[in-house]
């Protein structure tokens, strides 16, 4: 068992705060990691706020995560100690359903689907994982990728979920150099989106509810900015884009931003993750628009995310923090007022090692579990 520490919320409406558990060993193909940094993702304030109901107590996050390799499983053969590592949102899927043999592992089509860094299987059936605000990881050697050289390890974490989150559909929909892309809502997602694909050649208007954030989003690489509640700004733009990325987190009303694309053209959601307001198909069907969603991104995909960033000179824009000041931060992250991503130096952690009164969370795993299995166990 792999002793370790981490932060955790315990239950429902709890704060997140310091506990130790144990890891199951890593079996033949796994790499164990030794978390140095952890992005902080809206989606783990989603997570710790049970907004999708599926939260798995207790809850651990932290599925943007780079770190040093310490030990590997006798069959692992790209990795060794030493190396540098960096996980995203998912550890293991089955490996055999057509999606994962196509290699779009994050639509695994297996009865529990893929096994989430934290917060267990993606369909749920009683298993929990603890990912990345804790000194330890666990992953099946497949979902471990590389880091090049030439980034910056304090800030590269971000790419693991928000730069792969918005590649992925900007690459899946084809979007060109010479393309108007529109980004809605300038925050973890939205900045990453705006620096790839102005990379790929577009020509980028950010969308906004913050005007203050005007001035950043110029200087990575939008070429206009649009106050998304002034009604004059988003009329004189209505016909203009021929796509848009999606990021908003909350419920909001999506036919504003319908009205700005072109014939033809796509909106692709990513930020809410539940039911939205209605909207009228009129919308969309008066100019053959597409209205559609995407999943996070492939394991090639997050590789391939990595090595654009460092061709291209893209760097998620960090705040650093100890991990004493994560329930603060998780506030600020609601409140809009990150910039754009925090992420937690996980030394931070040597400041509660040792402590005699920390709770222990018991032991988690780190392989997909059967539900059947689960459910006889419960
Ligand atoms: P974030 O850093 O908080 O950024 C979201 C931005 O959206 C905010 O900065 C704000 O930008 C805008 N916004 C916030 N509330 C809004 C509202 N009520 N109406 C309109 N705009 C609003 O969050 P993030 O980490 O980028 O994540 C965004 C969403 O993507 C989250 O819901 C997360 O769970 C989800 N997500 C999905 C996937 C996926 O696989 N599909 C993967 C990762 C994350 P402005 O100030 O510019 O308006
Ligand atoms: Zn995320």
């Amino acid at each position: 068992m792999i002793k370790s520490i981490g932060y955790a919320v315990k239950k429902s409406k709890n704060k997140l705060e310091p506990h130790q558990f144990t890891r199951e060993e890593p079996g033949p193909e796994d790499v164990l990691i030794e978390v140095l940094y952890t992005g902080v993702c809206h989606s783990d304030v989603h997570q710790v706020n049970n907004d999708w109901k599926n939260t798995v107590w207790p809850c651990m996050p932290g599925h943007e995560v780079v770190g040093k390799v310490t030990r590997v499983g006798a069959n692992v053969k790209n990795f060794k100690a030493g190396d540098t590592a960096a996980v995203g949102c998912m550890i293991e899927s089955c490996m055999s359903c057509p999606s994962c043999i196509e290699g779009n592992e994050q639509y695994c089509e297996s009865e529990t689907s893929w096994l989430a860094t934290y917060n267990g299987a993606m369909m749920p059936n009683g298993q929990n994982t603890f990912g990345g605000y804790s000194n330890t990881l666990v992953v099946s050697e497949h979902f471990v990728l590389k880091v090049p050289g030439n980034l910056d390890l304090k800030s590269v974490a971000p790419i693991l979920c928000a730069g792969v989150t918005t590649y992925s559909p900007l690459k899946h929909f084809k979007v060109k150099a010479g393309q108007k892309v529109g980004v809605v809502g300038f925050g973890g997602l939205g900045h990453m989106a705006t620096q790839i694909a102005r990379a790929m050649g577009a020509e980028v208007t950010v969308l906004s509810t913050s005007p203050d954030k005007k001035e950043d989003a110029l200087r990575l690489g939008a070429s206009s900015f649009i106050h998304s509640g002034d009604k004059t700004q988003m009329e004189e733009a209505a016909e203009s884009l021929d796509f848009i990325l999606n990021t908003v987190p909350e419920k909001h009303e999506i036919e504003p931003y319908l009205e700005l694309l072109r014939r033809d053209a796509v909106m692709i959601i990513v930020g809410v993750l539940m039911p939205e307001p209605g909207w009228d198909p009129q919308k969309v069907i008066m100019k053959r628009r597409l209205l559609g969603g995407s999943l996070i991104g492939s394991i090639r995909e997050t590789q391939e995310v990595l090595d654009f960033c460092s061709e291209h000179g893209i760097a998620p824009q960090v705040e650093v923090i100890p991990i004493e000041r994560i329930n603060e931060c998780f506030e600020n992250v609601e409140k809009k007022k990150v910039r754009y991503r925090y992420v937690i130096d996980l030394a931070s952690l040597k400041a509660v090692e040792g402590r005699s009164d920390l709770s222990d969370l018991g032991s988690v795993g780190n392989h997909l579990k059967k539900a059947q299995a689960a459910d006889q166990a419960a």
